[in-house]
């Protein structure tokens, strides 16, 4: 399956990423992950990433696409992806539709997990204080909260005319929204 994981910072991606992604055997790409990645290890991409990250924005379309193109060129992509955090804007999603069509395949599904503003405000400043991520202080997840729902949120929008978009409520237990997300997917 090829799969898209979209929702606000703090929806709960990443967790239900790695649940779904073994779930259905197939590698979970997330954009931020590679980003952080290079961030820690000092590349010349992560130095690049690194001064929109820490201020909430996101990393220029041309970086992340490139990004994106070469990890979906690698042999575990090939059969399927469930990919975390992209696209996240219109150039994105053009991106990923031409290299889409590139391989003769389709989206077989866009899931939203949409969660409350302020519940996952509270949770970004609890993981904030687990994992120390630089991009976790109240002002900065509010800047990200902004803009993903000012470049985000409406290119669900073009999946839903496509017909691929699933809505998935992303409240309740680890276990009760990849229960959701499974359920929405066999639709
Ligand atoms: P995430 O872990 O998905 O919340 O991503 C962390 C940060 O990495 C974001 O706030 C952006 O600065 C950057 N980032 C990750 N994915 C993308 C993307 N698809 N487009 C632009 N920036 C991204």
């Amino acid at each position: 399956m090829r799969i898209v994981l979209m929702g606000p910072p703090g929806a709960g991606k990443g967790t239900q990423a790695t649940v779904i992604s073994q779930e259905l055997n197939i590698p979970h790409i997330s954009t931020g992950e590679i980003f952080r990645r290079n961030v820690g290890e000092g590349t010349e991409l992560g130095i690049q990433a690194k001064e929109y990250m820490d201020k909430g924005e996101y990393v220029p379309d041309s970086v992340v696409n490139a990004m994106v193109a070469d990890r979906l060129g690698q042999d575990d992509a090939a059969h399927g992806f469930l990919l975390d955090g992209y696209p996240r804007t219109a150039p994105q999603v053009a991106e990923l539709n031409g290299i889409l069509a590139d391989g003769g395949y389709e989206l077989d599904a866009a899931v939203e997990i949409t969660a409350d503003t302020e519940e996952v405000v509270q949770r970004l400043l609890k993981r904030a204080e687990v994992e120390g991520r630089a991009d976790d202080t109240e002002e900065v997840i509010r800047r990200r909260m902004e803009v993903y729902a000012a470049e985000t949120e409406p290119l669900t929008r073009l999946y839903a005319d496509q017909g691929v978009l699933r809505q998935v409520d992303g409240m309740g237990s680890v276990e009760e929204v990849s229960g959701r997300i499974l359920a929405a997917l066999r639709d």
